[in-house]
């Protein structure tokens, strides 16, 4: 059950991202987001693969708090919880580091996500 509402999720998350490439390309935005919108996300194409500092999220491991699921910093290592968790850890990360790229750190999963830009890659 949890296992298909985490699928919905990133469908959803997916959908929404298809949407507005497509508006994007079309030249479909608002004049003032497009500029922001139309720049092509670069990170996502220099992904440097940061090996994992620890093996559950760094914060909650040291105030003994759970997640729900753990994202990896793409260019520190850090480990930091998802957003559907209480702390939030790896959206907090971003936010005082600057650091744009997270990758899941769920088993079998191989996807990417760019704060900056919004975009989301994704391999098979
Ligand atoms: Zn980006
Ligand atoms: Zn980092
Ligand atoms: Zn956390």
């Amino acid at each position: 059950m949890k296992q298909t509402r985490r699928q919905l999720w990133f469908f959803l998350r997916y959908v929404a991202y298809r949407i507005r490439k497509f508006f994007r390309e079309m030249g479909l935005l608002p004049a003032a987001r497009r500029t922001e919108m139309a720049r092509l996300c670069s990170h996502l194409d220099e992904l440097k693969e940061a090996s994992p500092k620890t093996d559950g999220c760094e914060e909650c491991l040291k105030t003994g708090d759970t997640w729900v699921h753990l994202r990896l910093c793409d260019t520190c290592g850090h480990v930091g919880c998802c957003d559907s968790s209480k702390n939030k850890h790896a959206t907090g990360h971003f936010h005082a580091t600057g650091h744009p790229v997270i990758r899941s750190f769920q088993p079998g999963e191989r996807w990417w996500y760019c704060y900056v830009d919004e975009e989301m890659a994704e391999l098979d």
